[in-house]
C-alpha cells in the first residue's frame, strides 16, 4: 500500500471476507462483495454496502491487466482500491479497482488498440 493510500483511507473499500449485514439497509452480505467501512470508534465498524455507500454505479476491475487499470484510473473521475483482509498474510490485499463504468469500457477500448 503506497503512503497516499495509507493517509487517505476514504478511497479504499473492502471485499468481505466473512460474510455481514449492512448497516444502512440490513441487506445480508456474502464473502467478496464490495462494502465500505465507517469507522465509529478503534472497535466498532460500520459495514455499509455499495448501494448504501453510492457505489452501485462503479464497477469491479480485478487487477491482473497493468494497461488498464491505469488507463481506467486516468479516465474515471474517482476510484476506489479494494483490499481484501487475508487470514493467511494477516494483511490487506489488493484485489483491483472499482471505477466509474464509462471509465472502464473506454479503457478496454483503448487497451486494445
Ligand atoms: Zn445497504
Amino acid at each position: 500500500m503506497s503512503e497516499q493510500e495509507k493517509k487517505n483511507p476514504a478511497n479504499s473499500v473492502f471485499a468481505l471476507s466473512r460474510p455481514s449485514r449492512c448497516f444502512g439497509c440490513d441487506t445480508k452480505l456474502v464473502v467478496d462483495d464490495i462494502v465500505k467501512l465507517n469507522s465509529k470508534n478503534e472497535d466498532e465498524k460500520e459495514v455499509l454496502c455499495r448501494k448504501c455507500a453510492g457505489l452501485d454505479a462503479l464497477e469491479i476491475l480485478r487487477s491482473g491487466n497493468a494497461q488498464i487499470t491505469r488507463l481506467a484510473k486516468k479516465y474515471s473521475k474517482q476510484h476506489f482500491v479494494i483490499l481484501k483482509w487475508s487470514e493467511l498474510w494477516k494483511t490487506y490485499e489488493r484485489q483491483g479497482l472499482l471505477v466509474e463504468a464509462d471509465a472502464l469500457s473506454r479503457a478496454k477500448k483503448d487497451a486494445k488498440k
